[in-house]
């Protein structure tokens, strides 16, 4: 069904999208939606702009732009189909516009639009009234030679192609950049451009940054191996407490001692277990990874240590344990206070001669094995409760590394995102757009009792909830937000004030607040009625009328409450 112009919603009517705007002064941020905004000043983003058409040249300063404009586009399309989502097409299509004359950029008077998004089917022509990027032409810049309204430009590309599900490209058939009388776009299929596929090719990074990309691809992947290699492999972190945990494995890894790892779980003791086993000279050798509390204990011993042809029911033939595997390597002993005293007594003997015999065998093997062990829960206490060997704690704890928790390095947590993002995107052959702003934020100010492991749930549950080309927000993150300190928010009200609200997310609703307040209902109903007589100016027929009332009605409440007697 092609649409003429004609929306349901007046076009000068966008409420809702004035509603996303929010300042959060004293956070110093202020949000559009889930994204965070700035308030910049023009003239320094002219300055900018000319700064790179002189060092770049005019053919990539505009592709530099057009791709600024484009992302901003591609955001903007994925706002106007989650706030109208029960509109008709045209209406969400306009959000689009709207949004570029909301945030200041050009006022945008449609001339013709027909689209139609289950053919495919699109033409729009509109109008750019006071376009910024023509006011730093006329000011700052001086008059170009061809069309300067290039973030305009990328903006209005990006935003019709998301919504359409097609390439649609607008060019600036004229503009007041150059010196014509009036900025006028036009738009549709890439295929109906002469130069549709020429043009398109400024939406594609640079290749000069292209080849730069591949070339920093491929130096961090040979850095990566070569990282690996020396035994430098770390996990990911930049933050104080992270650093101070890598200072402690470098120590750590030279020589063959023991290792405690303590922390929460899912602070990721395995990957520092296997940095540790990285770092040190038996790098070459094998890496082998139990989690005591996973195996059964009546099978812990033959699983740690091996067993013997018939040492048991069931043994129908010998095998060797994880400790012989590791042999030469490192093995990381994980919840190790889930071994049972007889596997505390061998891993004793294993630690002090560097021996075992495996389950019914009476030869001694001896193994080259490094042992790295970990904890959620307190060793000490465990061996005043009897449950752990005091000597065998002594044992490991001669190097007790402890990893700090999620929430005491957030500044982590961006990188950590990342990875996890790269990872799910990879595993789920998918490319979200990442975090939208909000999420992360709402992610900072989370405590993470679940650690890294929590954080990788959360992600791949937002990677998978999120489509291509979409950031995850954070109704895909998390299924209630999380608890987090309220921070005053101001929005924009009806008339574009800056006004004092709650914040988004937790926002009291009214009813919630007059009952927390413990207001009864006669003062609320006694509120209302002198409100509305105050705004009918004491006219009980004009009160009655806001209030949603008859008159005789209202005069009886009026009466009761002693209200109509005071005038
Ligand atoms: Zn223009």
């Amino acid at each position: 069904m092609a649409v003429s112009y004609k929306p349901q919603l007046s076009y000068s009517d966008f409420r809702d999208l004035k509603d996303q705007i929010q300042f959060q002064s004293t956070e110093g941020k202020i949000w559009f939606g889930e994204q965070r905004m700035l308030l910049m000043n023009l003239s320094s983003l002219a300055a900018f702009r000319r700064e790179i058409v002189n060092s770049m040249g005019i053919e990539r300063a505009k592709g530099f732009f057009l791709r600024l404009g484009y992302l901003s586009g591609l955001k903007d399309a994925e706002l106007a189909r989650k706030l109208r989502p029960h509109c008709g097409e045209l209406d969400i299509f306009l959000a689009g516009p709207q949004l570029h004359s909301l945030k200041g950029m050009v006022k945008v008077v449609p001339l013709e639009i027909d689209l139609d998004q289950e053919t495919g089917d699109f033409y729009g022509r509109f109008e750019w009234i006071d376009s910024w990027e023509v006011e730093i032409c006329k000011t700052e810049l001086g008059l170009m030679k061809e069309p300067a309204c290039w973030v305009l430009l990328g903006y209005a590309c990006a935003y019709t192609s998301s919504f359409m599900g097609r390439e649609i490209i607008f060019r600036e058939v004229s503009c007041r950049g150059c010196g014509d009388e009036k900025c006028v776009i036009e738009g549709k299929p890439a295929e109906q451009w002469k130069d549709g596929k020429e043009f398109s090719r400024y939406f594609k990074a640079d290749p000069i940054i292209e080849e730069l990309y591949d070339l920093q691809e491929q130096l961090n992947s040979l850095r990566s191996s070569f990282q690996r290699q020396e035994g430098q492999y770390y996990g990911i972190g930049q933050s104080a407490s992270y650093n101070k945990v890598c200072r402690m494995i470098d120590k750590a890894a030279q020589g063959k001692v023991s290792v405690l790892l303590l922390g929460e779980t899912g602070v990721g003791k395995e990957v520092i277990a296997r940095s540790v086993h990285l770092r040190s000279a038996r790098a070459d050798g094998p890496f082998i990874a139990v989690n005591c509390a996973a195996i059964p204990p009546d099978l812990i011993e033959a699983e740690l240590f091996g067993v013997e042809k018939g040492a048991y029911t069931g043994a129908n033939q010998s095998r060797e344990g994880r400790f012989e595997r590791a042999n030469g390597g490192t093995i990381f002993l994980d919840e190790v206070v889930e071994l049972t005293p007889r596997a505390q007594a061998t891993l004793l003997r294993v630690l002090q001669e560097s021996e075992l015999e495996r389950v019914g065998d009476n030869r001694t093997r001896k193994v080259n094995v490094r042992v790295i062990a970990a904890t959620n829960e307190s060793l000490e206490q465990a061996v005043e409760d009897g449950r752990f060997r005091a000597d065998l704690f002594y044992r490991l704890n001669v190097f007790p590394v402890r990893i700090p928790p999620l929430r005491e390095r957030l500044e982590d947590l961006p990188l950590l995102a990342g990875h996890f993002l790269e990872k799910f995107h990879a595993q789920y052959e998918k490319r979200t757009l990442g975090l939208s702003d909000k999420a992360l934020a709402l992610c900072m100010n989370y405590q993470w009792p679940g650690n890294i492991r929590e954080l990788e749930n959360v992600i791949e549950r937002g990677v998978i909830l999120t489509d291509n080309n979409e950031s995850i927000s954070q109704d895909a993150l998390f299924v209630s937000p999380p608890p987090s300190e309220p921070m005053p928010i101001e929005r924009i009200d009806a008339d574009g004030n800056v006004c004092i609200g709650q914040a988004a997310g937790k926002e009291e609703s009214w009813s919630d607040h007059i009952i927390n307040s413990g207001i009864s209902l006669e003062e609320v109903e006694e509120t209302l009625m002198r409100q509305a007589m105050e705004q009918a100016n004491q006219n009980v027929s004009g009160a009655a009328r806001i209030l949603g009332l008859t008159r005789p009605a209202l005069a009886y409440r009026l009466k009761k409450t002693g209200i109509l007697a005071e005038n």
